[in-house]
């Protein structure tokens, strides 16, 4: 098939212009009959390489998914853009399952999902249906080597033996060999073409920060996000409830989710979230295999993840619009531990610790850590990516030969036998009953270390442990024991260079909490806002209507007509239909009334009452005391008047040079930050009503 055709099935259909990395290659492969194994990342657009050759292919196409929740977003999502489309499972009639099959014999619906268990409802059917396209989504569930063995995955094999000439394309995005292998060989594929995107997601942001203050720094995260949809994971089922308490008790929408919790809850939190109503979940990592929410802004690591793969996938449900996403892991000593002990008595033990020690590795990483992802994964890359704290803040070294031979030689001392908290504890002089009770306070080299803060030994003993100078023997209480290359740093010389700490992150000018830079005009919230109200009305979550990246699309380049709207992406014909004279009108609205809020309509008598005074030359004072109001209310009054071209000159109020330094603030500061952020920002030294006119002069420049 022709490019160009497929680029207008695309647009048509989708309302994409492009197509993503290998999607076109893989919609080729299948519409030319052949078996496709596509492995690509999560929010890498798997879903259009069989939804549109569904399209195009003469029969049917029947996805097999293994979740019935991820269906339904499915089928919602293509009826949105006008594609027929139905699943089948067993939480419906058997009328219903029959209303189904007759649409898809008579061809007026052509996608069909299925879960693998209840592919037996099709069985009769299948004589008299034209298949044209088997999809087998989250194909790494055949595979007993991956994380999410499903054993109905196992009976798939059987498809490809009675449609022999039907082409199969089983979708995943988990990466191993062998799990590819397994792919292959249990589902007969004959001759597959395997096409393996690069793991790289570019728009999620990578962080790692020591787990100190974890709730409240998360608490400040989320608070410089207002309005914004993210997922943070915890290890354990007690964590999630108790975080997303905290984080209740701060006012902060957000509910716990694991699989403790009674069925109805769980779904119930699942739909508040993906439906917006939530925007923030505390879960395990039994939360997002089902959900295709493409505006999850940000995911947070509580605890550290058990390995790589679970950690990306995860990390990969932030950003699946494609927009910029936030992720950010906390790293503690104390997980690790506890993390080693459970891999060591699970099954498979040697490859779990070898791979929660590859985890660790990315955690303590002192260079680019997507380049270390993407390794993990098989893609070298030359570039560091600009992307990651690593990145953005480069680690510091200094000459820590002399901190690293008194860490060394205090373990030496107390006979290899304590854990890193008593090294410290030693190394400082503390006082306390661990250090007194084995009279280790006699010891030579206690104390020698008293100059440096417990935070900081800390980090400097991981940096020697990560180095390779000592290791924690996880089998014997965690003692920490020298390595041979201890020797050389105490006996030969050897210099050590270690990374400056990082210090904890306060809520100081310096560290302040500052979400990136995702400016909105105000037209995004409206568009936002009528999205919900209209997923309510259709009873569909709204992603599904729009993705944040068409509102920002909209919100960037206005379009104020249909022909306009259609080269919004995310825009093809049937939303350009079903929607478009809403969001059409309310960009008009919006344009129209810019500095008008409705509430400002409502009350603008009282605006005018104040114009009136303020034109006879009455001062902001003697307005406030004959309107019985206070100067602050006259004043946003006077900025009001201003925004709506009513009064033309506000330079009394403020001047220029001021002007120029709250634009500087605005720039360090939040999007719609509050005035008080801005009255601590110039330390109190700029009344409010100059940051409040400054803010209306910068306004109207736009
Ligand atoms: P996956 O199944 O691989 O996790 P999806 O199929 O759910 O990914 O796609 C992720 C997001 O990317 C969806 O919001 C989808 O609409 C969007 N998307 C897919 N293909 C394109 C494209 N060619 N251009 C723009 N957005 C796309
Ligand atoms: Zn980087």
């Amino acid at each position: 098939m022709t490019t160009s055709i497929l680029h207008a099935n695309l647009k048509e259909h989708f309302g994409f212009e492009q197509f993503r990395q290998h999607q076109e290659d893989i919609i080729q492969t299948v519409l030319s009959g052949q078996d496709t194994v596509a492995i690509m990342p999560t929010g890498g657009g798997k879903s259009i390489c069989f939804q549109l050759p569904a399209l195009l292919l003469p029969g049917i196409t029947i996805v097999i998914s293994p979740l019935i929740a991820l269906m339904k977003d499915q089928v919602d999502s293509l009826k949105a853009n006008g594609i027929p489309a139905c699943f089948i499972n067993s939480t419906q009639s058997s009328e219903e399952q029959q209303f189904y099959i007759d649409a898809l014999r008579e061809g007026t619906i052509k996608l069909v999902y299925v879960a693998p268990e209840s592919l037996s409802y099709l069985d009769q059917a299948f004589n008299s249906l034209q298949i044209s396209l088997i999809a087998i989504d989250e194909a790494h569930c055949i595979s007993a080597w991956g994380h999410d063995f499903r054993p109905a995955y196992t009976n798939l094999g059987y498809l490809k033996n009675r449609f022999r000439a039907t082409p199969v394309l089983a979708l995943t995005a988990t990466a191993d060999k062998a799990t590819r292998a397994d792919i292959v060989q249990q589902l007969n594929l004959i001759n597959p073409k395997i096409v393996v995107a690069s793991f790289d997601r570019k728009n999620l942001s990578l962080e790692v920060r020591p787990a100190l203050d974890r709730v409240k720094q998360i608490i400040d995260f989320i608070e410089n996000r207002p309005d914004e949809s993210g997922i943070v994971y915890c290890l354990s089922r007690k964590t999630t409830e108790e975080l997303a308490q905290k984080l209740q008790q701060k006012g902060i929408k957000a509910k716990a989710y694991h699989a403790g919790l009674e069925s109805k809850l769980r779904a119930k939190t699942q739909d508040d979230f993906i439906n917006d109503d939530c925007p923030i979940v505390c879960a395990t990592i039994a939360f997002g295999m089902g959900i295709d929410k493409s505006n999850v802004r940000w995911v947070i690591h509580y605890n550290l993840p058990k390995n790589i793969e679970g950690y990306y996938q995860e990390i990969g449900r932030a950003g699946r619009d494609g927009l910029p996403s936030e992720t950010l892991l906390f790293e503690s000593y104390a997980d690790m531990i506890q993390l080693q002990k459970f891999a060591s008595e699970g099954l498979n033990s040697e490859v779990q610790l070898a791979k929660l020690q590859r985890m660790k590795q990315y955690a303590d990483a002192l260079s680019c850590r997507r380049k270390i992802l993407l390794s993990y994964f098989g893609e070298l890359v030359t570039e560091n990516c600009g992307n990651c704290d690593i990145c953005k803040n480069p680690p510091v070294f200094f000459d820590g030969t002399i901190l690293a031979q008194k860490a060394l030689s205090a373990i030496t001392r107390l006979q290899e036998n304590e854990p890193l908290t008593l090294i410290i504890d030693f190394l400082r002089g503390s006082k306390n009953a661990s250090i007194y009770d084995k009279e280790y306070q006699n010891l030579k080299s206690y104390g020698i270390g008293a100059d440096i803060s417990w935070f900081d030994w800390n980090q400097y003993l991981i940096q020697l442990i990560n180095l390779g100078y000592c290791e924690i023997a996880f089998h014997q209480k965690n003692r920490i024991l020298l390595t041979p290359l201890a020797r050389k740093v105490l006996f030969e010389g050897e210099k050590v260079k270690l990374t400056a700490v990082v210090k904890k992150p306060a809520p100081t000018i310096d560290f302040k909490e500052k979400a990136p830079s995702r400016a909105s005009s105000g037209l995004f919230d409206v568009l936002r806002k009528l999205r919900y109200t209209i997923s309510k009305e259709d009873e569909v979550p709204a992603y599904v209507i729009f993705s944040d990246a068409t509102l920002r699309h909209m919100e960037k380049t206005r379009p104020m007509s249909e022909a306009e709207f259609l080269t919004i992406e995310g825009v093809g014909k049937a939303k350009l239909e079903k929607y478009g004279s809403e969001f059409i009108e309310a960009i008009i609205e919006f344009q129209k009334n810019k500095p008008v809020t409705p509430r400002v309509k409502k009350e603008s008598s009282t605006y005018k009452e104040t114009l009136a005074l303020f034109n006879e030359n009455l001062s902001v004072e003697e307005i406030a005391v004959r309107r019985k109001l206070g100067v602050s209310t006259v004043i946003s009054h006077i900025a009001k008047l201003y925004s709506d071209d009513l009064l033309n000159d506000v330079s009394s109020f403020v001047n220029s040079s001021e002007v120029d330094h709250i634009r500087e603030a605005q720039k360090e500061l939040q999007p719609n930050a509050p005035l008080k952020s801005y009255f601590d920002y110039f330390e109190e030294e700029m009344p409010y009503s100059k940051i409040r006119m400054g803010l209306a002069v910068i306004e109207k420049e736009h």
